[in-house]
């Protein structure tokens, strides 16, 4: 581009690649979905739509975007994690969250009518906030996403229970709050067996555990491999090269993308999946 006397504005532009090797998870939430789930008449407390819909948007967004490994998603809200040797726009955040949270926005409302065939989309439209955080550890990272499946657990739990004594038991919202006061999960558990005979066991895995979506390549038998935390430890980093990063990059772009309800908590999951923090 042509110098201009009005270029010097660019220098004030601030820096916001984030910091390199680290894990970065971009997080989008729906802005004020308590109010567009209502709008929509969405079922409480779990809308099957609605979670579907988020996991297409979630699968269309790592279509586009090789770098991400993992997704997580529950309720209004889905977390993008990003390999930590991404590079994509230098990591700028601002780039990479804004990529995120348009793209998913995007996807969300053109398949909206594939999952709300009955119900369209009128101003306002629904619209996404997003973050980027860097998890300098294959450990900060599983915490978090432990973090994000425990927070699906237990507002779960409280939401069956909370719904059922409102359409199953006929108690108005205050009601249903005050009796949930100082429960604990065993008590909800209880409440849900003993009045109104649902097993909390036995309600669908995506609503228990959210939704994880990811690369699905062959499944590597326990003790097999070297651990992520093995190779983590290594002094010297461990340098690919360059055709076979470019490979892995292409596989990686050629693979699969699933949508499952499993526990991300337990080793299991990534024991069985190495690829994934590798
Ligand atoms: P903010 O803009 O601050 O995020 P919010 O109203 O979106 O405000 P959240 O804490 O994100 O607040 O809560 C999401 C809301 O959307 C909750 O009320 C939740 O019950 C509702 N919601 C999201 N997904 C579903 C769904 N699949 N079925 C039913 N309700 C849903
Ligand atoms: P990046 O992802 O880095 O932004 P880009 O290809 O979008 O890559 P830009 O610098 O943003 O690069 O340039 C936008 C491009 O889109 C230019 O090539 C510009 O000519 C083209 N473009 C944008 N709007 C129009 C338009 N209304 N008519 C014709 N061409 C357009
Ligand atoms: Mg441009
Ligand atoms: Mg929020
Ligand atoms: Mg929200
Ligand atoms: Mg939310
Ligand atoms: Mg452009």
């Amino acid at each position: 581009m042509a110098n201009s006397k009005f270029e010097y504005v660019k220098q004030f532009e601030q820096t916001d690649n984030l910091l390199p090797n680290t894990w970065i998870v971009v997080r989008i939430d729906g802005r004020g979905f308590t109010k567009f789930s209502a709008k929509y008449a969405f079922e409480k407390p779990n809308d099957k739509r609605a979670l579907e819909l988020m996991n297409a948007a979630a699968r269309a967004v790592m279509a586009e975007l090789p770098d991400i490994t993992i997704a997580y998603g529950v309720s209004d809200e889905y977390s993008f994690v990003f390999h930590k040797s991404c590079s994509l726009f230098e990591r700028r955040a601002s780039k990479l969250i804004s990529t995120v949270v348009s793209t998913f926005t995007a996807y969300y409302i053109h398949l909206w009518p594939v999952h709300f065939p009955d119900t369209p989309l009128s101003p306002p439209l629904p619209s996404f906030d997003g973050r980027a955080v860097c998890y300098p550890t294959v450990q900060n990272l599983r915490d978090y996403m432990s973090w994000r499946q425990v927070d699906c657990h237990i507002n779960n739990l409280y939401n069956t229970t909370f719904w059922a004594l409102i359409q199953l038991g006929g108690l108005d919202a205050t009601e249903a709050e005050k009796t949930l006061k100082g429960t604990y999960a065993a008590d909800k558990n209880e409440i849900l067996f003993s009045r109104f005979g649902i097993n909390y066991n036995n309600e669908p895995e995506m609503y228990k555990k959210g939704s994880v979506v990811f690369r699905d390549y062959e499944l590597v038998e326990p003790g097999t491999h070297n651990t992520t935390a093995e190779v983590d430890n290594l002094a010297e980093p461990v340098q690919q090269s360059k055709t076979q990063t470019e490979n892995d990059k292409k596989r990686r772009a050629k693979a699969r993308i699933v949508v499952q309800h499993l526990d991300i908590i337990k080793d299991d999951f990534w024991d069985r999946r190495p690829w994934l923090l590798s």
